[in-house]
């Protein structure tokens, strides 16, 4: 049998195990993926008992920390200096990204394009990738933060504008005006248990096509009930979640999949999350 695991601190109740279990059965691999909580001060002590493994998926805190300790990034990893998939082959610690391909799965599954006017609430972790995904695929990108991220927004603008060579624009999330091809929710605003709450005004949503809310619990969102009530096309984060899931499986054993084997994966996580409250990861 093989072994996966998640690394992370804390991890609460995680889908991860639920969603990879329900893609290894889809594999037909007799394997197992279990959560793996440690505090940061037993990081390094624990790498000898992660070589040990078929690979591991990486989340908060180690996404960056994790980085000196492999042989070797690939591409996506070194692009967004995140690593949240590691494959380990002839005992070498290959580090990767899937959320990226993850995202972009999960957005052209419901038809969504970037090369339009993208408007990215929040530029934390999650926020920074979709800024420069849609700025590669030829999007028109404002960056709407609060006051208090400026700086770290227009840090990223510059990034952008170096990296890409495209123009991009921070704003004010409060005073959000304009019409969009889509809005992309990077905030953690709306998330169980505090939903009900939603980072802008509906009202923005009058001159939108299309919203992708990256937070999956609750499967919809206000931002997202918003939306769908303006007529604006909608997509969840659940999607990306099991999406990136699939792209680590293709990884570690070049696993393919239908989109009607990962929709019907989507649901049943969806319909897990109203089964029981669960805290996000
Ligand atoms: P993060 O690095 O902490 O970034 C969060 C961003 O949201 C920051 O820019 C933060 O601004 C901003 N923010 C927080 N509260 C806000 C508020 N009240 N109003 C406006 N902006 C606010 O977090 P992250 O890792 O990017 O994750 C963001 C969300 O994405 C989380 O809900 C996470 O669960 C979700 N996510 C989902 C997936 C998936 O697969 N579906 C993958 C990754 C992340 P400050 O800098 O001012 O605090």
């Amino acid at each position: 049998m093989q072994h996966y695991e998640l690394i992370g601190h804390p991890l609460g109740h995680s889908l991860s195990p639920e969603i990879h279990r329900a893609l290894f059965k889809l594999d037909g691999i007799d394997a197992d993926y279990r959560l793996d909580a440690f505090p940061p001060e037993d990081f390094s002590s624990r790498l000898t008992h992660l070589k040990q493994l078929s690979g591991f998926n990486v989340t908060i805190p180690y996404k960056r920390t994790i980085v000196p300790y492999l042989d070797e990034l690939a591409d996506s990893a070194a692009l967004y200096g995140a690593v949240n998939t590691v494959s380990i082959r002839d005992g070498i610690l290959t580090g990767c990204n899937t959320d990226c391909i993850g995202f972009l799965r999960a957005i052209s599954a419901h038809h969504i394009s970037l090369n339009t006017s993208v408007c990215v609430l929040g530029a934390g972790g999650a926020g920074r990738m979709f800024a420069i995904e849609s700025a590669r695929q030829g999007g028109n990108v404002t960056v709407a933060v609060r006051k208090s991220s400026y700086e770290k927004a227009e840090v990223l603008a510059k990034e952008i504008r170096e990296k890409i060579g495209c123009e991009i624009t921070v704003c004010d999330i409060e005073n959000l005006t304009g019409c969009y091809g889509l809005i992309i929710n990077a905030t953690p605003v709306g998330m169980s248990p505090k939903t009900g709450r939603s980072p802008v005004d509906a009202t923005i949503f009058q001159g939108t096509e299309a919203v992708f809310d990256c937070i999956y619990n609750p499967a919809e969102t206000q931002l997202l009930k918003d939306a769908r009530k303006a007529g604006c096309k909608v997509a969840g984060g659940m999607d990306m979640l099991v999406w990136q899931a699939a792209a680590a499986h293709e990884i570690w054993h070049g696993s393919q999949y239908e989109d009607a084997q990962i929709a019907n994966i989507i649901t049943q996580m969806n319909d897990l999350l109203l089964q029981k409250e669960r805290p996000n990861e």
